[in-house]
């Protein structure tokens, strides 16, 4: 288990983290592993857990802590997790964050990384976020592939998430001011946490990520 790379991104929804973590992904070679993205597959599947979950992910609440580990645990013991692995939105509260360092055990996480980007800003990022359903691709409002609602990598179609609705939004950025803004805290507490100004072009959010991983000589 010793020299895996797990690193945890956090911050607010729309602050990067499914972008950055995409692009650090292909660089260190380790998967991204996102519990929303987990998610959001059973509901399509329309499997026995995305019913479970379905409406508390629409109206931007959170889904029981004990799922989500399990689905975090069931992941780290698949093969290609085996060199680290980069967490997005897990943690999000502090029993997660213990959790998670039960399973790793000695082989902990490596770093977090907070990117912090305004309320503000977040907020019409999400507004304006549009998303390919088959394949993740991530679109502005203004986009001609949001407009045509078609998915210029695949064709898919693209739409506004449930949760990215006024509504869920400021749902969802109170539940992280309360559960998951304490997870700063708690890495700073072991010397882990790093902040990144989230509100720079992603080419810059990215090469400052990994001038950091490379400064704690991890990569
Ligand atoms: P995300 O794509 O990370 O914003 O997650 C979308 C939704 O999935 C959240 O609003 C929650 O309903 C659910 N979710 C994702 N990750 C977690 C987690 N670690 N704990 C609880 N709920 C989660």
């Amino acid at each position: 288990m010793s020299g895996r790379l797990n690193l945890v991104v956090l911050g607010k929804q729309g602050a990067g983290k499914g972008t950055q973590c995409k692009r650090l992904s292909e660089k260190y070679a380790i998967p991204h592993v996102s519990t929303g993205d987990i998610l959001r597959a059973a509901v399509k599947a329309g499997s026995n857990l995305g019913r479970e979950v379905a409406d508390v992910m629409s109206a931007g609440a959170l889904v029981p802590d004990e799922l989500v580990i399990r689905l975090v645990d069931d992941r780290f013991k698949q093969s290609d997790a085996q060199r680290g692995a980069l967490l997005d939105g897990f943690p999000r509260t502090l029993a997660q964050a213990e959790a998670l360092e039960a399973l790793l055990g000695d082989d902990g996480i490596k770093l977090c990384i907070n990117l912090d980007v305004p309320i503000e800003l977040v907020t019409e990022r999400l507004s304006s976020r549009r998303v390919c359903q088959e394949c993740g691709a991530i679109y502005s409002d203004s986009d001609i592939e949001a407009i045509s609602g078609t998915c210029a990598n695949c064709g898919g179609d693209v739409v506004q998430r449930d949760d990215d609705q006024p509504e869920a939004i400021r749902k969802r950025l109170e539940t992280y001011e309360r559960d998951t803004a304490p997870l700063l805290s708690f890495y700073e507490s072991r010397g882990l946490l790093v902040t990144v100004n989230g509100d720079q072009s992603p080419d810059e959010v990215t090469a400052a990520i990994e001038a950091v991983v490379r400064e704690q000589g991890l990569a």
